[in-house]
């Protein structure tokens, strides 16, 4: 038998997954896929390390009709793919970790009670992330449960960075910017370590630009800012998220319009961004090919706003070395990542045609005063990492 490591991504209705085996230090990814429409649409996927598809399912909703289930069920139809593995441990990726948690936790029920109270922080997130939890501990139990948090890797940030300006009270009650991202953030980083260690040891800004979009500013490997907050509303605009707003504008439409906290809820998470502002698709693909005036504003106001934080970035900074694009847009979306770069070239940044027109590793021209690169982000590695390292610190302990 092999041991293994299972990551789990549990949200409203979907759980993703990926099985790590751990023959050694560096967990290598095995299998991966998701269970997605739980009680509406159930339909199982999953993947082998080549792509090859190795289980399409669907179910009727009420056949698969909560978290728990739709983990059973998984087990079932994955058994003879997974035939061979032990699972010695579960990573799950926890959205909110509130002030005090900067590293991963093994899980136990006072860690469950913990980590219920931060729920209503992050109320459309955290509950789905820890039924995630409670169903595998039922399906496994025994097996260690790590969760991993979105929030850890920026809790580094001085209170400057921290803080909003409000009477300290409302710091005191978790007021704060906690910022997310933070797996993707501590995977890139990590990784440039690796590759590039003179780079990482200065000054960063990753362009984390996917559905959900942020930037983060690290500098010797450590979060200094993110233009996320409180919530993952703020900061840049994503494909159904506003992004930055004024404030001035819910309170105009709670007085003014008689907008309530649910109407707005569903405004900012999911009818603003780019899906809102098109009126046409949160997808850049659908967005560039479209020749609508409403789909180009969309993309315009998004390369505006990105580019906008990463000079903000920089001066958190107090200068830049890296600029480095992740996620599906800052990995795939070669016309949105010179828009964005263009004018830029005040920070040393001028991106080379070819190179980006070929989404290689280095973008940025032969000479440029700063290097832009892209990278792939690996989140459930980045988790699977973290559960091996508590693994083998748990044993030598
Ligand atoms: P999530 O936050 O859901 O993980 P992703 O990181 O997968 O999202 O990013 C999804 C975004 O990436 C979508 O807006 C999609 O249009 C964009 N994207 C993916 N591939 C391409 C491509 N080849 N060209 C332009 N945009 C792309």
């Amino acid at each position: 038998m092999t041991d293994a490591i299972l990551v789990l991504n549990a949200g409203s209705s979907s759980i993703k997954f990926e099985l790590f085996s751990v023959n050694g230090d560096d967990p290598e990814s095995r299998l991966e896929g998701q269970m997605e429409g739980i009680g509406a649409s159930p339909r199982l996927i999953a993947r082998d390390a080549r792509r090859q598809v190795l289980a399409d399912h669907r179910w009727a909703g009420p056949d698969v009709a909560d978290h728990a289930t739709a983990l059973r069920v998984m087990g079932q139809e994955l058994a003879p793919a997974v035939e061979g593995y032990r699972i010695v441990a579960v990573g799950h990726r926890v959205v909110h970790g509130g002030p005090d948690f900067a590293a991963p936790v093994i899980v136990d029920d006072g860690m469950m009670d913990r980590l219920r109270a931060l729920a209503p922080l992050a109320p459309l997130h955290q509950p789905h992330n820890l039924a995630g939890i409670a169903a595998a501990r039922a399906a496994l139990p025994g097996v260690p449960q790590v969760a991993c948090f979105d929030t850890s890797f920026h809790r580094t940030h001085a209170w400057e960075a921290d803080t909003f300006a409000l009477p300290p009270e409302f710091y005191d009650r978790g007021i704060r910017r906690y910022g997310f991202h933070g797996l993707s953030y501590e995977y890139i980083a990590a990784n440039l370590a690796e590759e590039e260690p003179a780079l990482a040891a200065g000054r960063v800004v990753v362009a984390h630009l996917g559905n959900g979009s942020s930037l983060c500013a690290i500098r010797n490997g450590r979060s200094v800012d993110s233009t996320m907050g409180f919530t993952a509303l703020d900061g840049v605009p994503m494909g159904t998220r506003c992004g930055q707003i004024d404030p001035g504008v819910l309170l105009h439409l709670m007085q003014a319009e008689g907008m309530d906290a649910a109407a707005l809820q569903k405004l900012l998470y999911g009818n603003a961004g780019l899906k809102g502002m098109s009126g046409i698709s949160q997808d850049v693909r659908d967005l560039e090919a479209s020749g609508e005036p409403r789909a180009a504003g969309a993309l315009a106001y998004y390369v505006w706003r990105v580019r906008r934080e990463i000079g903000a970035l920089a001066a958190a900074l107090g200068g830049i070395d890296a600029l480095v694009f992740t996620a599906g847009i800052g990995e795939n979306a070669r016309n949105l990542r010179a828009r964005i770069c263009d004018g830029l070239d005040f920070l040393g940044i001028a991106v080379d045609p070819e190179r980006n027109a070929a989404n290689a590793p280095e973008i940025s021209s032969p000479g440029a005063r700063t290097r832009v690169l892209v990278r792939p982000t690996d989140e459930e590695g980045m988790i699977a990492r973290h559960v091996l390292a508590l693994l083998q610190r748990s044993q030598n302990a």
